[in-house]
């Protein structure tokens, strides 16, 4: 691709007039910056009131031009916005070669006319100034020639600005301080006492207008340009089948006198600013309702009506409730193909009915839709646990590969995660295999610890603790102390399997065994405390082991499980300071009081609970 070079017949063909003359205004208006062609990409920053959009295009060919802003009116309209024929203008002329578009008038080095200073501040002649609006100021704007006549009255006479003395001072009050400056836009009116404005022009001045005591329509009519700003409402309406129209309603006798930067009301002769400014894109809202349906509809209510609250009174219209906002909470599902030695992994997120996306896929669309649950309710994609889920099976050992997926290499690595983590990840998400890996996965057995009640007292139980896996395979405590000795925790099972031994979870499990205190009478059989059972029970059914027992009573005490509480949610904060057996204990002691039991759970000799 060659790079095409950035020039107005560009920018003029790919955004027309309506983007090319509000983006002249915002580079005038200085509110471009950092603007820099890389090709193809075009970048830079256009402040908006309190808004700093990033903005730029994409410029593949003279006719294939991609919008790259954040503003709405880019993402509403699907055009190509003023912010970026703005950074293309700001490319072509840095800030400090700015110039004046050859319309409109140029602000002279030196003041034309005379000097003025503040009323108390020297020994002058004292003048005050008057402004004269058109006095069908209406039919002025309409036609875009607004005149306006500045008069100076010295010792009670009136003349044009123009005829004072070009080498003189006067002495002006604070109002016509602001004034003069704003005048020195227009030398026209140094010159000859009066101009022809443009409304671009008209607008900028009527800042410098603003709380000016002698302003009038004609000679007699006093016309106010009050400070405050107004909120416009803005109003929503239903037009059926997630349809809406947004529309400015004005008051029904005001003139609206707006560019692409500002917009202020005419109404009782009295001018009032919209807001602090409308956000990019809004304007057009001005001249006509916008009209949105579906996703576009959605994508408005989420993004761009909170932004407009700053310069509007959002209001719903009938039969319309404005939607809550939530974030939404995807639903994972992890792909995994491959082999014993080689895993790669597919990290799928879904949202309500739209279709599953790779987790993180496109993370710039920040699409939102309506809760199938809760149709009052708008759901915007949660990129932050799209974020967490790739982090979670990054900590599982897996490695993201180019193409956005994962990968996790090595015949012990694969088999420890499918003997641990696999499951773990099983509870939270769907996982899905493909039939090669069903097959293998098929081959590899867990091996648990396997609790047998072999006999019991009046307040004991003796149970016999070994290690079992699904294939019927039994592994002495021994056998399993002489494998993590030496650094295994894989082995070849008889049936040609492999067993692989969850070496954090049977830690735990040991650590319970300790925790009950239990009288080792013989290698591998445990007299255990009755009170314990519940305990000793719950911990190797989360090992996904059962207890076997041939006594019903002890059995009926064991698994006759009263809603047990919840740990986690009942300790709240505590909970994830807890070890997992101490939580397990915390449980036990819960289930015992529920049961009128009484327990101690003891300190262990080796400082364990
Ligand atoms: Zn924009």
């Amino acid at each position: 691709m060659s790079d095409i070079p950035i020039t107005e017949k560009l920018l003029l063909n790919a955004g027309g007039w309506q983007a090319m003359k509000p983006a002249r205004e915002l580079l005038k208006a200085g509110r471009v910056s950092e603007a820099k062609y890389e090709p193809p990409l075009l970048s830079g920053y256009v402040r908006e009131g309190m808004k700093n959009y990033r903005s730029g295009l994409r410029i593949k060919s003279a006719i294939d031009i991609e919008n790259l802003c954040s503003c709405w009116e880019s993402r509403s309209a699907g055009k190509i916005c003023s912010h970026s024929v703005a950074v293309g203008l700001g490319y072509l002329k840095p800030p400090a070669a700015v110039v004046a578009a050859p319309n409109e008038p140029t602000i002279p080095e030196a003041p034309a006319g005379p000097r003025f200073v503040a009323a108390d501040s020297a020994d002058a002649a004292l003048t005050t100034l008057h402004v004269i609006l058109p006095p069908n100021f209406a039919g002025a704007w309409q036609k875009g020639q607004i005149m306006i006549v500045v008069e100076a009255e010295v010792s009670r006479n009136r003349t044009l600005v123009s005829a004072l003395p070009k080498k003189n001072t006067f002495a002006v009050d604070g109002a016509d301080l602001v004034l003069i400056e704003g005048v020195r836009a227009v030398p026209a009116i140094f010159e000859s006492g009066m101009a022809i404005l443009s409304r671009d022009a008209f607008l900028r001045l009527l800042t410098a207008l603003q709380n000016h005591p002698r302003v009038t329509f004609g000679k007699a009519t006093r016309a106010t340009i009050s400070s405050a700003a107004l909120r416009p409402e803005l109003l929503v309406e239903s037009r059926g089948e997630g349809s809406i129209a947004v529309k400015c309603n004005f008051p029904p006798n005001a003139l609206l006198l707006w560019n692409a930067t500002e917009a202020w009301l005419l109404q009782n002769n009295e001018f009032v600013r919209c807001g602090e400014a409308l956000p990019a894109g809004s304007t057009h809202l001005i001249e006509r309702p916008l009209l949105l349906d579906g996703d576009r509809a959605l994508h408005f209510l989420a993004f761009d009506l909170p932004r407009l609250h700053d310069a509007f009174n959002v209001r719903a219209g009938e039969g319309v409730r404005l939607p809550e906002i939530a974030t939404a909470q995807p639903a994972f599902e992890l792909r995994l193909a491959g082999t014993l030695s080689s895993v790669t992994g597919e990290l799928m997120c879904s949202y309500g009915d739209r279709a599953s996306i790779k987790a993180l896929a496109k993370a710039q669309d920040q699409f939102v839709f309506r809760d199938p649950q809760n149709s009052d309710r708008v759901l915007m994609r949660n990129l932050d646990a799209e974020n967490a889920a790739i982090a979670r099976v990054e900590q599982i050992g897996f490695a993201r590969t180019d193409a956005g997926g994962f990968v996790l290499h090595g015949q012990p690595n694969v088999v420890r995660f499918f003997a641990t983590d696999y499951q773990r990840l099983q509870r939270d998400w769907k996982i899905t295999l493909t039939a090669q890996v069903e097959k293998w996965t098929g081959e590899i057995e867990r091996v648990t610890p396997k609790l047998e009640i072999v006999g019991s007292g009046q307040d004991w139980f003796e149970v016999r603790y070994s290690l079992t896996t699904p294939g019927g395979e039994v592994f002495s405590n021994a056998d399993i102390q002489r494998l993590l000795r030496s650094g295994q925790s894989q082995t070849r099972l008889k049936n040609g399997h492999l067993g692989v031994i969850d070496t954090a979870g049977l830690e735990d499990f040991e650590q319970v065994i300790r925790d009950c205190d239990p009288a080792q009478t013989q290698p591998g059989l445990y007299r255990i405390n009755r009170a314990h059972a519940g305990y000793v029970e719950q911990t190797a059914r989360e090992l996904g082991s059962a207890v076997a027992d041939r006594r019903e009573a002890l059995k009926k005490f064991i698994t006759g499980r009263d809603a047990s509480p919840d740990a986690k949610t009942k300790l709240g904060p505590l909970a994830e300071r807890l070890r997992e057996y101490q939580l397990v204990g915390w449980e036990w002691l819960t289930r015992l009081a529920a049961n009128n039991l009484g327990g101690i759970l003891a300190r262990g000799r080796d400082g364990s609970w």
